[in-house]
């Protein structure tokens, strides 16, 4: 049960400011002009900069667009809009190789173990309680694991979501050792037959050693129990932060395998241009994105409805 509102209108709903941004820039681009001549270009790679998609991404936008106008002699600015999807879905097509499975799916591995990633207040912990919820309403047998255990809210608010989302979480308060809880978590999983092991971990950006070190710790105890685990290395980042999500992402692909990233908190920002920029920089997929505080508004991230709900 998503709730009242549909999947694509709660996209488009947590679009909004990105979309607003978006269009009326554009508009403000082709104004007075008819064809896509060097100026528009230039404005164009001026709207994509300051819409967040990241300069390295933007470049390469712009110049699959001109090579479109060279090959065409004559654009009109309304194709333009059109020519600008059809290349934003083309690159983010690139790293799409491994789409998420919709959570009714059946689960590649058995029990499928993610471990989540990011830094605090970036959304973790709401991110890793809506993918519990959405797991839970498609039927599977769900368990959470607090290893984030340096500190005490983090605990606490993932057991208030295992509660909401009706799934059991292992958990051994604060300060206790992550690998442990970690280990513990996917040990009781396999047992139970568990199809989904979500794992909370603290991701501390102090040293890049030490989130290295925990990092690698719980990842080497893990696949102690289950071989392949964990099978996903989720990174969460919270789009609002713009270039900064950027940042973090770069330092945190250093030191981990970083197999997907969730981009929170695109509602109530302008900034969703960073889901282009972001996936194509770093060569790892966007997986989810969070458009909402509600458990539904996390939604597994589709290119096509993603650029149709940020241009109509
Ligand atoms: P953590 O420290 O990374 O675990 O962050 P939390 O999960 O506690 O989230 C921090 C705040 O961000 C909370 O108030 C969440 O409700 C909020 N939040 C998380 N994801 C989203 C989202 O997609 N949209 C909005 N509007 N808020 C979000």
């Amino acid at each position: 049960k998503l709730g009242f509102k549909k999947k694509e209108e709660r996209l488009k709903d947590g679009l909004e400011k990105s979309r607003t941004g978006l269009l009326s820039k554009l508009g403000k681009a082709v104004i007075g002009k008819d064809t896509v001549d060097d100026e528009v270009l230039d404005d164009l790679e001026e709207v994509l900069i300051t819409s967040d998609v990241g300069v390295a991404t933007t470049l390469k936008i712009i110049r699959r667009i001109e090579a479109r106008v060279k090959k065409d002699k004559y654009l009109n600015t309304s194709e333009l809009q059109q020519i600008l999807r059809e290349e934003i879905i083309a690159l983010l097509r690139e790293n799409d190789t491994d789409k998420p499975a919709e959570f009714g799916a059946e689960t590649p591995a058995k029990p499928h173990v993610i471990m989540v990633v990011g830094v605090n207040g970036v959304g973790k912990t709401t991110t890793i309680g809506k993918l519990a919820w959405h797991y839970r309403q498609a039927d599977k047998n769900v368990l959470l694991g607090a290893a984030d255990t340096f500190r005490a809210a983090a605990v606490n608010q993932l057991t208030i979501w295992s509660e909401r989302a009706g799934v059991p979480i292992v958990q051994q308060g604060q300060n206790a050792d992550p690998a442990a809880v970690a280990y513990d978590t996917v040990a009781s999983a396999k047992k139970r037959g568990a199809d989904v092991v979500l794992i909370d971990t603290a991701g501390r950006l102090h040293n890049k050693k030490g989130l290295m070190d925990e990092l690698s710790k719980i990842k080497r105890v893990m696949s102690k129990v289950v071989p392949e685990a964990p099978h996903e290395v989720l990174l969460v980042l919270d789009a609002s932060t713009g270039q900064n999500a950027m940042q973090q992402a770069k330092a945190f692909t250093q030191a981990v395998d970083i197999t997907g990233l969730a981009l929170t908190k695109l509602d109530g920002t302008a900034k969703g241009g960073i889901v282009i920029g972001i996936s194509s920089e770093l060569n790892v997929p966007v997986k989810y994105i969070g458009v909402g505080e509600q458990a539904a508004d996390l939604q597994v991230f589709d290119r096509v409805s993603f650029v149709n709900a940020l241009f109509d």
